[in-house]
């Protein structure tokens, strides 16, 4: 039944790739379309980050067969790879050297999906037309017509402003030039930029924290280089996670060391700062709260504004989503993930029912499913895919079945919205699957009729 359907999979990324190795194994016809010039593009921009995930987590499975009939040597998976090595060992090899490399299309950014010939309002006989998908490959507009869609387009090229009210800051845009996004490689090929200057970096998580110890690294190796934290909460401890009780060791870890560099001075720390506006003045870069005339300011060099992506939505103005309003996320998905309720990692496995969008066939997948929800990994994107090749197969029962056993992630944030249980690593593991809740305390609670994770 399966036999003839194309599946046309948005973003080589790691979950991307995932996707088509499971289209594949299902008899059906992959198509990946990749925005940048290489496959994984996106992880191509981080290669120098340590990841705190080891290989165990990393790999796909249907991946892992495709590479083992090539003799893959698979990594040790207990190792934690760098961006780079994951490229270079994994993805790669899957992306280059696999019957993958036939069913990829690089430079290809898609920029509209649509049904054949129906627009989005209009409903009778819509499920039966195939998908038209739009692309732009250098060479011209050109269109693919697919079954199915799988968009699994990442986030990395749609980060929030610095604004705190989600907006660009005023004056954020003009000064552009001085003001990097995400986690630039300030110990590697951008050091030059930041090197003896005055850095600030906006945001509290994990980009943010990676980047504010490398800058400490890049302080003690050039003198001058002086580093500001800049963050909107009033409670710095919240970004030291869950150090000893997390159980992703090497991101405990990051946070205990972050932790011993703010309680060394050697990064200076200024709470409560909703950035407002910034300028470009003789002194320098002007970050301001408010409007600029009568809030506090800091004068840095350079802003690294780390506070989070959102997803491109753009082009799927006429699929017919159902997305949460504040996560954009799928909406059954969402309330496991929102950053409101949770600061636990850990989400139960999840697939197709819950990512499938209103019109049936299309699907988001991988990082971008999580919309705004920063606790993405990529072990959660895998299984998702796989449930998804599923179900497009028609396979319901394997569709709805639950390969994967989550690591335990859940560990709440210290003073977090979890409460006083956090310190104790309140979170207890992945929830039953029938439960909503980020984790076994947040399940428990709910059995005796509390709301959030574990908490009063
Ligand atoms: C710095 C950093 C560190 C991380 N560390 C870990 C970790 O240790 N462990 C872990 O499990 N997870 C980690 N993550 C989270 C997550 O697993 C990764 O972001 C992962 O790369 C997500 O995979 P993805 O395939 O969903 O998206 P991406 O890797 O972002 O891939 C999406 C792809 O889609 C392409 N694309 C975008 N728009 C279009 C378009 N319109 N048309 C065609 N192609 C398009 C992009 O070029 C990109 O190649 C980390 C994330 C970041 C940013």
């Amino acid at each position: 039944m399966s036999e003839s359907k194309t599946v046309a999979i948005i973003g080589a990324g790691p979950v991307g790739l995932a996707a088509a190795a499971h289209v594949l194994e299902r008899g059906m016809t992959p198509i990946l379309l990749e925005a940048g010039p290489e496959p994984s593009h996106a992880v191509r921009q981080w290669q120098h980050v340590q990841l705190f995930s080891p290989w165990e987590y990393n790999v796909d499975k249907a991946a892992e067969r495709l590479l083992s009939s090539i003799g893959w040597n698979s990594p040790d998976p207990h190792v934690y790879p760098t961006g780079a090595e994951l490229l270079e060992r994994y993805l790669d090899p899957l992306a280059r050297k696999t019957v993958l490399k036939d069913v990829i299309r690089t430079s290809s950014r898609v920029t509209a999906v649509s049904r054949l010939g129906f627009d989005k309002a209009k409903t009778r006989g819509r499920e039966k037309a195939p998908f038209e998908i739009r692309y732009q490959n250098g060479k011209g507009p050109e269109t693919l017509r697919a079954d199915a869609v799988i968009d699994a387009s990442g986030t990395w090229s749609s980060p929030n402003p610095a604004g705190a009210s989600g907006l660009s800051a005023i004056g954020e845009r003009e000064a552009q030039t001085k003001i990097s996004y995400a986690m630039p490689d300030v110990l590697g090929k951008d050091r030059a930029r930041f090197a003896g200057k005055t850095v600030a970096v906006l945001g509290a998580g994990h980009s943010a924290v990676g980047t504010l110890t490398d800058l400490t690294t890049l302080a003690q190796q050039v003198p001058g280089t002086k580093v500001v934290w800049l963050l909107r909460g009033n409670d710095p401890a919240k970004a030291f996670g869950g150090g000893a009780n997390d159980k992703l060791v090497a991101r405990g870890e990051l946070g205990a060391h972050f932790a011993s560099l703010v309680a060394s001075g050697k990064v200076k720390v200024e709470a409560e700062f909703q950035v407002g506006s910034i300028s470009s003045t003789d002194e320098g870069l002007r970050v301001s709260t408010g409007s600029g005339c009568c809030g506090r300011r800091v004068i840095v060099d350079e802003l690294i504004v780390a506070t989070g992506f959102r997803p491109d939505l753009s082009f799927l103005s006429e699929i017919r989503l159902r997305l949460d309003p504040a996560i954009e996320a799928p909406v059954a998905l969402a309330p496991l993930i929102d950053p409101n309720e949770h600061s636990c990692g850990t989400v139960r496995p999840h697939g197709a029912r819950e990512l499938v969008q209103d019109d049936p066939g299309f699907y988001l997948a991988g990082i971008k499913s999580y919309g705004r929800a920063p606790t993405f990994l990529m072990i959660t994107g895998y299984e998702q895919v796989r449930s998804i090749a599923a179900d497009i197969a028609g396979d319901r029962e394997a569709a709805e079945r639950v390969e994967l056993e989550l690591p335990e992630t859940g560990v709440c944030t210290r003073g977090g919205v979890e409460g006083d249980d956090a310190a104790s690593g309140c979170c207890g593991g992945p929830a039953p699957a029938a439960v909503n809740a980020c984790c076994m305390t947040g399940a428990d609670a709910k059995a005796i009729g509390k709301t959030g994770c574990g908490c009063s």
